[in-house]
This record gives C-alpha cells, sequence and structure tokens, in this order.
C-alpha cells in the first residue's frame, strides 16, 4: 500500500515572513499522518520554514539543485546545502525549468543521480506538451523522458523515487488531465517502472499528478489506483486550499 505524498511547489514566490506564515498555517492545519506532505519552497525560505515544520508531518524541499558538490558553479546550490537547512526532498526536472533553463533529460539524470547519492528524496518530473498529446506522442514523450531521466540507476534508487506526471498543458493553465486520462499515463510509468527494474520496485514507487490540481479535483483524480498523490503549483499557495487536497488525498 503506497502511502500518498502531496507537495506544493511555491515556484518563485514567497518572502522569509509569507513563507512563514503559510508554513504556520499548513502545519497547523495538518492532522493526518496518513499522507506524507511536502513542502517545495524558493531556497532562501528553507531554513525558516523548515525550522516552522519541524517535528511534524510536514517535511522541506528544494525545487532545483546543482549536481556538482561544490566549487565554482556561481549562483547554484549543492545537495549539502539543501541539507543543511533541514530540507529533505528536491523538485528536479519541472517544465519551467526544462522551458526556462535548458534543462534535458541528461541534466535530470545527473542531478537525480547526485541527489540520490547525497542523501536528498528527488521529486522527478515529466510530461508532455499540448502538441504531444494532439498527436498522440504522450507515452512516447514520457516514455523517452523516464527512460532518460531514471538511467543508471539502480533498482533500490528507484524505488525510492517520487515521480510527478505533469501534463505541461495543465500546469498553471487551469486545464487538468481527465482522470481518466491522468491514470493511463500513471499506469503506462508504472508499467515502464516494471520495466527498468521490476514489479515489486514499480509497485513501491509513488506517482504524483500535477496541472491545475485543486480542491475541487483533487478527490476524484487521487481516487485513481496509480495517481499516488500531487504536486501542486497554484493552489499550494493558500492554506486552506493546500490542506483541502491534503484531506482529499487521506
Ligand atoms: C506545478 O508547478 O508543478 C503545478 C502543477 O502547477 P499548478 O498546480 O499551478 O498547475
Amino acid at each position: 500500500m503506497r502511502k500518498k505524498i502531496v507537495a506544493g511547489n511555491w515556484k518563485m514566490n514567497n518572502t522569509i515572513a509569507d513563507a512563514v506564515a503559510l508554513a504556520t498555517g499548513v502545519k497547523d492545519g495538518v492532522n493526518d499522518s496518513a499522507v506524507d506532505v511536502v513542502l517545495c519552497t524558493p531556497f532562501t525560505c528553507l531554513k525558516s520554514v523548515g525550522d516552522v515544520v519541524a517535528g511534524s508531518n510536514v517535511s522541506v524541499g528544494a525545487q532545483n539543485m546543482c549536481d556538482k558538490a561544490s566549487g565554482a558553479y556561481t549562483g547554484e546550490t549543492s545537495a549539502d546545502m539543501i541539507k543543511d537547512t533541514g530540507a529533505s526532498y528536491v523538485i528536479l526536472g519541472h517544465s519551467e525549468r526544462r522551458q526556462y533553463y535548458g534543462e534535458t533529460d541528461a541534466t535530470v539524470n545527473a542531478k537525480t543521480l547526485f541527489a540520490l547519492e547525497n542523501g536528498l528524496n528527488p521529486i522527478v518530473c515529466v510530461g508532455e506538451q499540448l502538441e504531444d498529446r494532439e498527436a498522440e506522442k504522450t507515452e512516447e514523450v514520457v516514455g523517452t523522458q523516464l527512460r532518460g531521466c531514471l538511467a543508471g540507476l539502480s533498482d533500490d534508487q528507484i524505488e525510492s523515487l517520487v515521480i510527478a506526471y505533469e501534463p505541461v498543458w495543465a500546469i498553471g493553465t487551469g486545464l487538468t488531465a481527465s482522470p481518466e486520462q491522468a491514470q493511463e499515463v500513471h499506469a503506462f510509468i508504472r508499467d515502464l517502472l516494471t520495466e527498468l527494474s521490476n514489479d515489486t520496485v514499480s509497485q513501491n514507487v509513488r506517482i504524483q499528478y500535477g496541472g491545475s490540481m485543486k480542491p475541487a479535483n483533487a478527490a476524484e483524480l487521487l481516487s485513481q489506483p496509480d495517481i499516488d498523490g500531487g504536486l501542486i503549483g497554484g493552489a499550494s499557495l493558500d492554506s486552506t486550499s493546500f490542506l483541502d487536497i491534503i484531506k482529499a488525498a487521506g
């Protein structure tokens, strides 16, 4: 039985004061330890949010990470620096990183391996563009991304991943994949994970859906057999909405 995991992706939002207020609202409202909850904040808020949620069921994650340990990489943040704040997760390969910062499956693969080797839990994002879906290439595109991002990972490493399926056309647009569309891709991802590792591993990997998930559509999406949680952008910036989604997962 996979434990559901709901993660908020705050993107480039919130000052430290805003972040502390939002994290306090989430921590105070979470009373269901049946769901893992993660707040993925800007680097500048990781420590403050970590202090707020310390000792609770809420974990903290970053939204990106360098695949090098330290040194002359201006503007980058290492796995050790992220862990030093108390954070334990990191989102890798979000479509906005791919679109605006040139990240490729190879980049995401290097970062994923580095995160795993350095004690962070990666949330690896995959998802097709609208034109891919319209050309009926969703499985081809998502399959290529997953194979690329997971190249060289051991079965144990694959088992410890969280995968986020985020159709790019649904991110921040208000358009959501229907529960059936999402389930179809989640089942495809799980089958591919069996091919890349084995059935036991694949049955243990948690696959989140992301793309305009809100309180109004969360329960139906989260009731699908292969949807094990959500990666939430816009609706994670409001504690009431985010808590309602967590309740729908519980
Ligand atoms: C995201 O950024 O990962 C996301 C799913 O955003 P939204 O919920 O706003 O579509």
